[in-house]
């Protein structure tokens, strides 16, 4: 912000959370704590699944990868994320995912909120697993295995211990460092954590399984014979087209949910299988408008893309959190003139303050 600018008013400064501060709310909060939390929002945005505007995110595609505006509205507030997703970014020092996003009133469309949401995309991804898995998972689901143990891996981890009762976490990743990383995060969760040599390994005995890779490919992180009757699958990794992780004979197998289907058609695993192939949607699930889990040997499988009400949900329950935490920063980001035609005006005080402005 400029010392010698005219002061901006209040109505124009708008809650910045950083990355720093989203650290100091997770801490302030717990992280486990946070998820549950975000859980709830997440499930009670989806049980009003109709208020929102949906439209499958708006995606700009590289050959290194794609980045991705996620935009929804209640009627009442609006939203939107900008994420990317690069699977060569780790090899080259940079994060895989990384994201913003923003909270606005529908009213006047002023912003209320900006916020890093590369931390919190972890959380929500996670709490959205968590809601998926309540409504879809055996019961006495005790053992996830988790294949992918890189930026996601803990928070899932965490997600299924908190809402889902999970004890042991298997892990298996094709690079052994990033295995070791999340089992030293997690030792002092409580968690039985079992460091696994082979994605075959890692599923054995699971009743949940996670998988959670970066590639940019159809990869076959799982194949048919990976996959014993009446598990469920919650897979994060393929969200991309031309990227998925499963099998297609899995999916044949599998009573498929999704969240968003034109979205999930394009993006999920699901577009493997023909475009009317049948797909649940979440919500009525979790609104008791179709059947979840009917048998013990049914395959569940949670095709997750991420979706825009999501992002919702998390960015709202963090603007929730910013009166008692008060970990955020206020941004002179809206332009306050004291006439609001007179913006020319407004940019000319600048130079009386002492800001030299050019002759154009
Ligand atoms: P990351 O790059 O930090 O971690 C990915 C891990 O997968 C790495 O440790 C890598 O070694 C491992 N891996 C790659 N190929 C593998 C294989 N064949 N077998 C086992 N492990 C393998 O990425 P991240 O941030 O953890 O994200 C993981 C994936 O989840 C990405 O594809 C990302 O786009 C996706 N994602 C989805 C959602 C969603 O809502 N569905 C949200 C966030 C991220």
């Amino acid at each position: 912000m400029k010392n010698s600018a005219p002061a901006p008013s209040a109505l124009a400064m708008v809650p910045f959370v950083s990355v720093e501060n989203m650290m100091r709310i997770v801490n302030t909060l717990g992280p486990a704590n946070v998820i549950e939390k975000m859980a709830d929002y997440i499930e009670a945005d989806f049980l009003r699944w109709d208020q929102f505007d949906k439209t499958p995110r708006v995606a700009a595609h590289s050959r290194e990868g794609v980045i991705e505006l996620m935009p929804t509205s209640d009627g009442e507030t609006y939203g939107f994320k900008y994420v990317n997703g690069h699977p060569a970014n780790m090899a080259r020092g940079f994060q895989t995912v990384t994201a913003f996003g923003v909270l606005a009133r529908v009213d006047n469309g002023y912003p209320i909120l900006l916020s890093e949401m590369t931390v919190l995309t972890a959380l929500r991804t996670a709490a959205t697993s968590a809601v998926a898995a309540k409504h879809l998972a055996p019961a006495d689901s005790r053992t996830m295995a988790m294949i992918g143990n890189g930026a996601q891996c803990e928070f899932q981890a965490l997600a299924f211990q908190r809402v889902i009762g999970i004890d042991t976490v298997r892990l298996y990743d094709i690079d052994p460092q990033a295995t070791r990383k999340a089992a030293r995060n997690l030792a002092a969760t409580g968690l039985k954590i079992i460091q696994c040599g082979s994605p075959e390994e890692a599923v054995s005995g699971a009743g949940i399984i996670t998988t959670c890779t970066a590639d940019k490919q159809y990869a076959t992180i799982l194949t048919d014979n990976m996959v014993g009757s009446g598990v469920h699958i919650n897979a994060i990794g393929g969200d991309c087209p031309g990227k998925t992780e499963l099998h297609r004979d899995i999916l044949l197998r599998s009573d498929i949910f999704v969240e968003f289907p034109p979205q999930t058609r394009i993006e999920g695993e699901i577009q493997q299988l023909d475009a009317d192939h049948p797909v649940t949607e979440l919500w009525q699930v979790i609104a008791n408008r179709a059947e979840g889990r009917k048998s013990d040997r049914q395959i569940t499988l949670f095709d997750s893309v991420g979706f825009a009400t999501e992002d919702f949900s998390a960015l709202r329950f963090i603007h929730d959190q910013l009166e008692t935490t008060g970990h955020f920063v206020e941004l002179d980001m809206l332009a306050d003139p004291d006439d609001p035609r007179d913006l020319f005006g407004m940019v000319k005080r600048a130079d009386v303050e002492g800001l030299k402005l050019t002759a154009s």
